[in-house]
């Protein structure tokens, strides 16, 4: 460790907000080189390989064979697919010395379709799976939390090409065993949930997520069966409608209720029985969107539901020359469909009665039906997801957790391939249009969720498969510890064990363990007080057991 570029820091770095930011640049595997930009030190460098080998070998095993684009790409395909609006400010682009457009490479959909389009010929060169291990570039709008969202991050991505549906369903089911290897071997805790499939259009789509705190992703599993989804994926389960008469609309004070909270307390109805309308505007149009008060609008969702429309909140400016809009007690009776375009929950269902802004100033209107007093235009998903909301499959209760994305896999179907015309020659002699998949797995990513997943307060944790040495050895004692862990450390390399010895010698000892313990191998080896008589301590990082044991014996011990 005296020669090698193994750099510790005592401070944690002043921007890291998560565990495994702060730990890997601590421990000193990677340092910042721009916002969401690493550079990756030599012990990160061993991490990220073992990520990508264990990767690999499973893709291999699975029948898929490696190819490798550029990570500068032409912009045409990307405007052919309508890909550079719908990824809007996420993309880098660049221009050449001529003018023409490029971008760096947030994924390459449109590439590996293109590829196969000039390549593939007929049925016979089908089923086929490629990959590429490959940095990818996202100008993400918030890159915190370190290598858990980078603006420049490395991804392996796969896409398979089929025939038919069943073969999609296939490569399909294949990456997601393959997945699922891969997970187990990395140490990584995952949940398969249900996705969203966004931008990426097709249909099937499922999300591996690590829960941890730190997740930006929310996603519900259901405490009775197996459903299990991305909350932006979770669809409202609408409670039968009985058909009552319902009193008129009637207007009240409601002085001093700045929230849905004190409303619902003043009228002495739930929060649920409110209905909330926001005003966003939706490109240049004001829309409402309603929901019931207990919820909120999600806005990732909404920008889901409405994409490629931009949405943002609508601000003071916007209600200066609308004065039908009262800001704070909007209400869908007399205005829906006039004064704004009308979406809202599928809750808000036609014959359900509701609380809501009367659109004066400090009056509210109760026994406001829906279908008699308004009308909605267009439901959408867009509500937020409550705890023990029922399940959309069996109606059990839904529990809410956090989660990263560390794989996402597509059956992205004939959208590519119809952007590209990408066919072959069928088994009857006519052109037949080729179906795919898409998966991604963030490699990168997956170390930061390994760091997050394994670590104490003392330090990092790996898991053997991915951890950049087996054995750490730490000499202490001012005899001749350091020749005898030197070498052990000959021995066990024999062993064929990965080895790294502590030979500073300017460090305490104390210094040298806390070291160890910070840099996380899963063995730390301490050549001490005993050496002399042959004996050493094996310690297990995770866990803290420690035993001593012969000199002899250190490499059975390990290797076991
Ligand atoms: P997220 O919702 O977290 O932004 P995404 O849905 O945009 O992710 P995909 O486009 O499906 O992600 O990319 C495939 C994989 O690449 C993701 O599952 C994730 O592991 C990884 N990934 C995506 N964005 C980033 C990023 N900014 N930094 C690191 N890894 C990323
Ligand atoms: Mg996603």
């Amino acid at each position: 460790m005296s020669s090698s570029f193994v750099r510790t820091l005592r401070e944690d770095p002043a921007d890291a907000e998560v565990p495994s930011h702060r730990l890997l640049v601590r421990a000193g595997y990677i340092r910042r080189a721009a916002a969401g930009v690493y550079t990756w030190l030599p012990l990160g460098v061993r991490v990220l390989a073992g990520v990508t080998r264990v990767v690999r070998e499973e893709m291999e095993r699975i029948g898929a064979q490696e190819v490798l684009f550029p990570a500068l790409l032409p912009r045409e395909p990307y405007d052919a697919t309508g890909r550079t609006d719908a990824y809007g400010d996420l993309l880098f682009r660049l221009r050449d010395r001529r003018g023409a457009g490029y971008l760096l490479g947030p994924t390459h959909e449109e590439m590996f379709t293109l590829l196969a389009a000039a390549e593939l010929a007929s049925y016979r060169d089908l089923p086929l799976v490629l990959f590429q291990v490959q940095t990818k570039y996202r100008d993400e709008a918030r890159p915190r939390s370190g290598l858990l969202r980078g603006r420049e991050f490395s991804m392996k991505d796969s896409y398979s090409f089929d025939l038919d549906d069943a073969g999609l369903r296939k490569a399909y089911q294949a990456h997601r065993e393959a997945y699922q290897r891969v997970f187990r071997r990395l140490g990584i805790d995952y949940r398969i949930v249900a996705a969203f499939s966004g931008a990426m259009g097709g249909s099937v789509s499922e999300e591996f997520l690590a829960p941890t705190p730190v997740g930006e992703d929310t996603f519900v599993l259901c405490g009775q069966c197996e459903y299990a989804a991305n909350v932006e994926a979770v669809p409202a389960v609408v409670p039968r409608v009985p058909s009552v008469d319902h009193p008129p609309v009637e207007v009240v004070d409601t002085p001093d209720t700045p929230t849905i909270q004190t409303l619902a307390a003043q009228l002495g109805v739930p929060a649920s029985a409110t209905l909330k309308n926001l005003l966003v505007r939706v490109d240049d149009e004001i829309v409402a969107i309603g929901v019931p008060g207990d919820r909120d609008v999600d806005l990732g969702r909404l920008e889901q539901a409405l994409a490629p429309a931009r949405v943002r909140i609508v601000e003071a400016g916007d209600f200066a020359d609308r004065p039908e809009l009262v800001r704070g007690y909007v209400g869908p009776q007399g205005m829906a469909g006039r004064a704004f375009r009308y979406l809202a929950d599928p809750r808000v269902a036609p014959g359900t009665s509701w609380v809501t802004g009367a659109n004066e100033v400090d009056r509210h209107a109760r026994n406001v039906v829906c279908g008699r007093d308004f009308t909605v235009d267009r439901y959408v998903e867009v509500a937020t997801v409550l705890p023990g909301d029922p399940c959309p499959r069996c109606g059990g209760p839904l529990a809410i957790d956090r989660g990263v994305e560390v794989g996402h896999i597509f059956q992205l179907g004939r959208v590519y391939a119809d952007a590209f015309g990408l066919d072959v020659l069928g088994p009857d002699g006519a052109p037949a249009r080729v179906t795919m998949g898409s998966y991604g797995l963030g490699l990168s990513r997956a170390v930061a969720v390994i760091a997050e997943q394994h670590h104490d307060e003392r330090g990092l944790a790996w898991p053997a498969e991915v951890a950049p040495y087996d054995v750490h050895l730490v000499p202490v004692g001012r005899g001749d510890q350091l020749a005898l862990a030197l070498d052990l450390a000959g021995r066990l390399d024999a062993a064929g064990l990965r080895v790294l010895v502590d030979d500073r010698t300017d460090a305490s000892a104390g210094v040298k363990l806390t070291d160890a313990e910070l840099l996380g191998m899963p063995w730390i080896v301490v050549v001490g007080r005993r050496a002399a008589e042959g004996v050493v301590e094996v310690r297990e990082r995770r866990g803290g057991a420690a035993q001593e044991v012969a000199f002899g014996d250190v490499a059975g011990v390990l290797s076991r």
